[in-house]
């Protein structure tokens, strides 16, 4: 007999942020064949004109809402849909990103850093070292903003990689931005996107998930799904790494509180 759905996958987009593919609806049933109990849509919230990238737009919000919430109705009974908002953060972003946080009651709040052409704009000098350093600082300042309760892959500019960026010379300012976020009581996601691009690694790497563990921080499962068949990608590959890693439980967020369940659990509900 199948195992009592018990997982979350906590990261997924819709097509309005015009970069992802499917309707909610394919998404949550990849999800429910994959022995989901349920999925926290986080698409990527409104950006400022000025930041010039494909997002929804400010008066697209409550469309996003609609949207998510007529998919929760049609799935009610079979897995539980939630609305959540993946959140870019940049410190000239609080004023803007708290309007449009009051618009919305979400379940579950994503912070993340893409160092996209206006971050870079922003914050980059010509030493990609410092480029590296204020991206962890701005993740510590994320966590201190009070407005979010995770991290979204952590690790993100690996991705962008260069020679300079051995992870390792930046130990300490991982370091430094994951004691500010387990003093703040977030969770950071383990990101299985990661694997799926060409550094075929999850979102953090394994030692910092070590260093996440060494500080109880909580993880939570993400796929980052931007198209239905990635929904829960590599969730069992993940659990076994959180394992290895030394936690034995997985969390998910449901209006806005924080619950977990045993990673042997999760692993057997899995299809
Ligand atoms: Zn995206
Ligand atoms: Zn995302």
């Amino acid at each position: 007999m199948r195992a009592e759905p018990v997982l979350y996958d906590c990261h997924m987009h819709t097509p309005m942020c015009g970069h992802a593919i499917g309707e909610p609806d394919e998404y949550a049933a990849v999800a429910e064949a994959r022995g989901l109990k349920g999925i926290v849509i986080t698409c990527h919230y409104p950006l400022p004109s000025d930041w010039r990238r494909p997002r929804m737009t400010e008066e697209q919000l409550p469309e996003y809402i609609a949207l998510v919430g007529r998919t929760r109705e049609k799935w009610r009974g079979r897995l539980d849909v939630r609305l959540g908002l993946e959140c870019e953060y940049a410190p000239v972003l609080e004023s803007w990103l708290e309007r449009q946080l009051a618009r919305i009651e979400p379940d579950y709040l994503l912070a993340s850093i893409h160092p996209i052409q206006r971050y870079q704009e922003l914050y980059w000098t010509d030493d990609p070292c410092a480029a590296h350093r204020v991206y962890y600082e701005h993740l510590g300042a994320a966590a201190e903003t009070g407005h979010f309760d995770a991290i979204a892959h952590f690790d993100f500019i690996k991705f962008m990689v260069r020679a300079e960026w051995d992870p390792g010379h930046f130990r300490h300012d991982i370091q430094r931005a994951l004691d500010r976020i387990a003093a703040a009581g977030l969770t950071v996601e383990l990101n299985t996107a990661g694997l799926r691009n060409r550094l075929k690694e999850t979102y953090p790497s394994f030692w910092i998930l070590k260093e996440m563990k060494k500080r109880e921080i909580p993880v939570a499962l993400a796929s980052d799904a931007h198209q239905p068949e990635h929904v829960a990608w590599a969730f069992e590959k993940a659990l076994d790494t959180l394992a290895k890693a030394g936690y034995t439980h997985v969390s998910f967020f449901l209006e806005r509180r924080r619950q977990e369940i045993a990673i042997e659990q999760a692993r057997a509900s899995l299809t």
